[in-house]
């Protein structure tokens, strides 16, 4: 078998010589063996030194590494990758627990597995590619799955259509690729949480706020809470077990406020403190009265690319400062930012404006980030991507 093969430029091994795993179409000088989009190839210096193997594909990013050790990417690769990552969500004891069985096993570049993530809702898990190889290879990682999670796992569901690039030649179905669905129950920390990994948003839920929606029921009790961008209601579901005196849940999606409102019948049938609104959040907030003392501020991404920062860092200033207008003194913001090219300065610019803008004195309580089963490698700081500011205002 001829051997697919990358060489890159002189001098262009460097950032992967510090690990940084992905290899730009700028930095090859030429490619043999004709791989196909997907394949793994070998990448050498242009010394002809192996330095790395990954998958390749069409377009600015044109390999994606796979090890930096002259290993094969067989079952045997995929299997240590995956125990590697499972080992740490149990070291944060995010797993077998009987009140909680939600967690994100596998994020891309955090566990060296550029392109592919896999979240786990009770027995079931929802894979999906952001390559072209990760595609190719589902099946041997959906084999390798299995064997890592044992009897855990009774189902793999595979959600590959909106993620897979666009103009890549492959055949993309949704669907269960391993067993089907199952009955239980996701939980998140004693919650139960509507999650609807077939027609919902990424894989069902945003796992990445576990964290941060822990923290807001602590600050809940007492308080009127207004849950802007609610999707599935994660942070008004723990408003409410914290003691809110009254929840308000928005979003524009008519299907995100319905599952919001079956999350809170599922919770807390009966309870009389929760109301959901389909509505633009713009105009939510321009045209509500000023009587929420917590609000919680998590917009999708303002920006994707690099060329749209400066109307996202608008977007933040504008909205911020909406919301900075209404609080009532005394009151709690929670304010995030899910944008990767916007960076943890430039959002609490974006912020610190709009309070400037609104007259209001604000103070930092909590810089908060994505949580520990969303690992950032050091080696690839655009990993890097949640950022909120919890907030005192005046
Ligand atoms: N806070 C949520 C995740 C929010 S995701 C959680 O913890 O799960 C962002 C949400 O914003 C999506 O549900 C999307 O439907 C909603 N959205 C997008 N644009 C909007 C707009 N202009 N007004 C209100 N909601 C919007």
């Amino acid at each position: 078998m001829i051997q697919k093969k990358v060489i890159l430029k002189r001098g262009k091994e460097e950032s992967l010589l510090r690990f940084h795993p992905w290899i730009f179409s700028g930095a090859i000088d030429s490619i043999q063996g004709e791989p196909d989009e997907g394949d793994v190839v070998d990448v050498y210096t242009s010394a002809g030194v192996w330095i790395a193997a990954g998958h390749i594909q069409i377009g600015s990013i044109a390999v994606r590494v796979l090890t930096f050790e002259r290993i094969p990417v067989d079952e045997e690769f995929w299997k240590k990758r995956l125990e590697t990552a499972f080992g740490i969500r149990r070291t944060l004891g995010l797993v077998d627990r009987d009140d909680h069985n939600i967690y994100r096993l596998v994020h891309g570049e955090g566990d060296n597995l550029p392109g592919l993530v896999i979240d786990i809702y009770g027995h079931t898990a929802v894979m999906q590619a952001h390559s072209v190889g990760m595609h190719v290879d589902r099946k041997v990682i959906a084999t390798a799955l299995t064997e890592v999670m044992g009897e855990r796992i009774t189902g793999i569901y595979y959600k590959s259509e909106t993620t897979l690039p666009y103009k890549a030649d492959v055949e993309r179905n949704n669907g269960y690729i391993v067993g089907g669905p199952s009955d239980d129950t996701p939980l998140e920390y004693g919650i139960r949480m509507p999650v609807d990994w077939i027609s919902g948003q990424k894989t069902g839920l945003f796992i990445d706020q576990r964290e941060n929606r822990a923290l807001l029921e602590r600050f809940s009790k007492g308080r009127n809470v207004l849950n802007m961008f609610c999707y599935t209601g994660g942070f008004s579901l723990a408003a409410l077990r914290g003691g809110a005196r009254l929840v308000h849940s928005v979003d524009s999606s008519a299907r995100a406020v319905e599952l919001t409102v079956k999350g809170v019948n599922d919770n807390f049938p009966h309870d009389t403190r929760h109301s959901a609104f389909a509505k633009d959040a713009f105009r939510f907030l321009d045209e509500m009265d000023a009587q929420y003392d917590l609000i919680v501020l998590d917009p999708p991404a303002f920006a994707k690319h690099k060329d749209a920062l400066k109307h996202a860092l608008i977007g933040y200033r504008r909205l911020n400062q909406k919301a900075f207008e209404k609080i009532q003194p005394g009151g709690i913001l929670f304010t995030f930012s899910c944008s990767q090219v916007v960076n943890k300065e430039q959002f609490r610019m974006a912020v610190f404006t709009a309070a400037a803008s609104a007259g209001r004195n604000v103070r930092i309580l909590c810089q908060l980030h994505q949580p520990s089963d969303h690992p950032v490698n050091i080696f690839h700081p655009e990993g890097e991507y949640l950022k909120g500011l919890v907030l005192a205002v005046d």
